[in-house]
């Protein structure tokens, strides 16, 4: 047992950023050099700074107000280049030794986000080596304010030299040996130095993707003796493989209330006539015999070949739902997903999310992919399943028909879109990430339709609604009981299983907690809390660090945004909902130096606006 440190007692728990399991709770010990640095920014900026630590005692978050005691200009990346190279930034998060180079930009509705990438010059090569997960984001409010800075800059020894290395054609050899799928093809294969015990090891990151059975995979594959160290699944299916037992009885009246809830439903229509509508008055299609606009192109296989859905003669997208011709009902199928889809992106869009400027393929009935669905974030594509029955212990045959599937399918695009590392990496991130999109993708997008089609449905949405809803996921493909239920009292770390969906149920019964409580803010409507909880979860993940992201990264996050978004009308709200499943932020305030230190000379109280 070390001596015991003075801050440590006020810290409950760190952080992670290791290979380890995640699921044990840490004593952070902060170093003392870098909580000095800490010490320094508040005293030259004479503000109150909070600083989470990981497990190696080194500074993940800082966050406080008033950051930086120089003037802004208008520049962002300038004044966040300014900032690191501050003696007292370097300090604090260990950057002496770092080379960092501008890396990706991001402009957002309140706040821009600086990245700064790290990389290695060695010896023999001529440009220098990205290291594998380093990087620090600043990130500036509108009116010039750094809210919140993460590092995960990777520390240890870089080799002199590499010396001799596998070929990359090796490396991914390896890898697909690894897999055991002779007919895997490498996606991605980038030569990286990877921090692990103190010393940056060249590294093959490859990423490799194969059709049968569907798989995409990241192996690091070491440089210099092939071995392979670590293995990582990218695709992001619906569900774990064992799908439960649900109840059919149920379906017919579930299915009433699930994918026929759209907005300008009118029970006296005929449903395909409604449906046919809604998606010609409410897309631009590029062509109006297509189904197909610039988010989405709607496939299904026919004559034995994925094709893009035909309008019919008439020139209208009215399929029958019932028809005995199986192309027939997979177009019905594809015209809900391409509704439900397209619904969401417009509504997170007018919340500020970015617009993908990319068509997504949808496949529609794929028979490759049993009782499940997946989005596959290198080929950026949505694949729906065919369930094989609720009686077979499976999903329903048509579950496309379950807006929930398509829902979050398309939240593991918008978590590609909008987070840092292009995606959540990490156990826990990967967990998150299931949790996003069950609670910000199906569950807050079916009260959004149940709010917007208030006046058809014969009944408003009420905040008293929103408190008493269900966190049931998959409510039609897996009548009634669902695949999983977010109204739960899951636990980090009891509760880790380290499979991704499971795991989920901890953070995402955090979320859910979350968007039930701010229903009970005085003086809120129902569209604000709708729309609130949309622009923490897209502003919160764009706030995540790029690396291993954590449970408690997602709290420190929505923090921030509470504060720089919703003057923390939502903080305490936050705290409990996180701290209910056990997600607690290890945070250390560290007290300011004495005046008369080296540093400031009196410096009034930082008040920066833009110049
Ligand atoms: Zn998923």
């Amino acid at each position: 047992m070390k001596k015991h440190n003075p801050t440590e007692a006020l810290v409950s728990r760190l952080i992670g950023d290791t290979h380890q399991a995640d699921d044990k709770p840490i004593i952070a010990t902060p170093r003392p050099a870098y909580l000095a640095g800490v010490r320094d920014i508040a005293t030259d900026s004479d503000t109150h700074v909070e600083v989470d630590f990981n497990e190696a005692g080194e500074v993940r978050s800082i966050v406080g107000a008033g950051l930086f005691a120089d003037t802004f200009s208008g520049d962002a990346v300038d004044y966040a280049t300014k900032f690191i190279n501050s003696p007292a930034v370097k300090k604090t998060f260990g950057l002496r030794y770092a080379t960092l180079v501008a890396g990706d930009t991001q402009e957002y509705e309140a706040f821009t986000r600086v990245e700064f990438k790290q990389v290695a010059n060695v010896r023999g090569f001529a440009s220098a080596i990205p290291v594998r997960g380093g990087f620090v984001h600043v990130f500036i409010d509108k009116q010039g304010d750094i809210i919140q800075v993460n590092s995960t800059v990777r520390h240890g020894r870089k080799p002199a030299s590499i010396g001799k290395v596998i070929t990359q054609e090796k490396a991914i050899e390896l890898a697909i040996a690894k897999l055991g799928i002779p007919s895997a093809t490498a996606v991605k294969c980038t030569f990286v130095l990877s921090s692990h015990e103190n010393k940056m090891d060249p590294i093959y990151e490859v990423t490799l993707a194969a059709d049968e059975p569907k798989r995409l995979m990241m192996f690091l594959v070491k440089a210099k003796d092939g071995e392979v160290v670590y293995a990582e699944n990218k695709l992001h299916f619906s569900q774990r493989r064992q799908a439960g037992v649900g109840d059919p009885t149920l379906l017919a009246g579930i299915a009433a209330n699930t994918f026929l809830r759209i907005p300008t439903y009118d029970p006296k229509q005929p449903i395909t006539q409604q449906v046919s509508k809604a998606v010609i008055e409410g897309t631009e299609l590029k062509n109006p015999k297509l189904l197909a606009n610039d988010r989405y192109t709607m496939l299904v296989k026919e004559n034995g070949k994925w094709q893009t859905v035909k309008a019919n003669a008439k020139g209208t997208f009215e399929f029958d739902p019932l028809s005995k011709d199986k192309v027939e009902v997979s177009k019905f199928s594809a015209v809900v997903a391409f509704l439900w889809l397209n619904t969401q992106d417009a509504t997170l869009e007018s919340w500020g999310a970015v617009k993908v400027p990319r068509a997504i393929p949808v496949y529609i009935d794929d028979e490759s992919v049993t009782d499940n669905a997946y989005f596959d974030p290198n080929a950026w594509e949505i694949h729906d399943g065919v369930g094989s029955g609720i009686e077979n212990g499976g999903l329903v045959k048509h579950i496309s028909w379950d807006p929930g599937v398509n829902l979050h399918e398309n939240t593991h695009k918008r978590n590609a879109a909008e987070a840092p590392g292009k995606d959540l990496p990490g156990e826990q991130g990967m967990a998150a990430g299931e949790a996003t999109s069950d609670v910000y993708g199906d569950l807050l997008f079916d009260l959004w339709m149940r709010f917007k089609g208030g006046a058809i449905l014969g009944h408003t949405l009420t905040l008293q609604d929103i408190i008493d809803s269900t966190g049931v996921i998959g409510q039609y493909c897996m009548a009634p009981s669902g695949i999983r239920n977010q109204d739960n009292k899951a636990q980090y770390p009891r509760d880790i299983e380290h499979e991704e969906h499971t795991d989920g149920l901890i953070i995402g019964g955090a979320y859910f907690d979350l968007m039930r409580a701010m229903a009970t803010l005085p003086g809120t409507t129902v569209e604000d809390v709708l729309r609130n909880n949309g622009k923490i979860y897209l502003n919160g993940t764009r706030l995540l660090p790029a690396h291993k992201v954590l449970f408690t990264d997602y709290l420190r996050a929505f923090l921030t945004v509470d504060k720089t978004m919703f003057g923390g009308v939502y903080k305490d709200m936050i705290v409990k909902a996180f701290g209910d499943h056990g997600i607690k932020l290890g945070t250390v305030v560290p007290a300011k130096r004495k005046t008369g230190g080296k540093k400031t000379g009196g410096k009034k109280p930082n008040r920066r606006k833009v110049a």
